[in-house]
């Protein structure tokens, strides 16, 4: 049987742990082309790079700043330059800067708009011109439930997240006529290295709000990213699909 991805080229930010690595896990077993970021070190990239090449999946990976635009834009020009197509657009870096309010800085704001949000900008802004030649693509942006509803202590990042859903909508509406797609995935709690340090008692206390009684795993996220990815998908623009075991329902 053919794999889903076979022949695509797809770019995944911030794919080194987490969510954007099960993304990546998921997209490489599909017969992916792949194009990873992240930002950490050097050393971190040249795993990463080992690590799906062992797998026989054809792989460049990029420190590469998603918030940085000219960074975005050269990456994506080595891109076409080495894979000749792009068809796959997972914008999932981001970061938290919690506090409340009147303890949040200028700093913690801008930081957290800058690499949630402006990244998604960044890079599909370089990818469009890709997509419209092609006239084909699909961009998928990693919101939050948070972004929908909101979260005390998180102004910043919820306001970032809220914005990814407004952009994915009016880049569907705008770019939908030349068969480009945008999706938003609005993850809920889902276990990786951002929600590794809160409490026990924290954890079960969401845990008994979520009507599947569980946290998320990044691999509940990366099977609906593949569906947005994949032509099993092809009729799908402008939505937000929450992969949260009905957390916010
Ligand atoms: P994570 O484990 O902290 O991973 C974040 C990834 O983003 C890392 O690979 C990191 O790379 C990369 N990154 C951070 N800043 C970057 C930048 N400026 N440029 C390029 N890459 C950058 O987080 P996660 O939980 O997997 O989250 C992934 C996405 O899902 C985020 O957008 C997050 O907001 C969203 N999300 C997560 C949850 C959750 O419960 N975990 C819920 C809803 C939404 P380095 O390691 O190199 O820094």
């Amino acid at each position: 049987m053919k794999k889903q991805l076979q022949g695509k080229t797809v770019l995944i930010t911030g794919a080194s742990r987490g969510i954007g690595h099960a993304i990546a896990s998921k997209f490489a077993a599909e017969g992916a082309d792949m194009v990873l970021t992240h930002l950490a070190s050097d050393e971190q990239g040249v795993e990463l790079a080992e690590e799906f090449r062992a797998l026989g999946t054809r792989v460049s990976v990029y420190r590469s700043d998603a918030a940085d635009f000219s960074a975005v834009e050269m990456l994506v020009q080595d891109v076409v330059r080495e894979f000749g197509r792009l068809d796959v657009l997972v914008n999932n870096a981001g970061i938290t800067r919690d506090s409340l309010l009147l303890r949040m800085d200028e700093q913690a704001w801008d930081e957290v708009l800058r690499v949630n949000l402006r990244s998604c900008f960044n890079t599909v802004r370089a990818a469009t011109s890709i997509f419209l030649k092609q006239r084909s693509g699909a961009i998928i942006n990693i919101s939050s439930v948070v972004g929908i509803k909101g979260n005390a202590g998180q102004a910043n990042y919820a306001a970032s997240k809220a914005g990814i859903i407004g952009f994915t909508k009016s880049v569907a509406l705008e770019l939908g006529s030349r068969n480009i797609r945008a999706n938003a995935i609005a993850p809920g709690f889902i276990e990786t290295a951002m929600t590794q340090d809160l409490t026990e008692a924290v954890k079960k206390d969401w845990e008994l709000r979520i009507p599947l009684r569980r946290m998320g795993l990044p691999e509940d996220v990366a099977n609906c990213a593949l569906f947005l990815a994949s032509d099993a998908s092809s009729y799908i623009t402008g939505q937000v699909i929450q992969v949260d075991g009905g957390m916010l329902t």
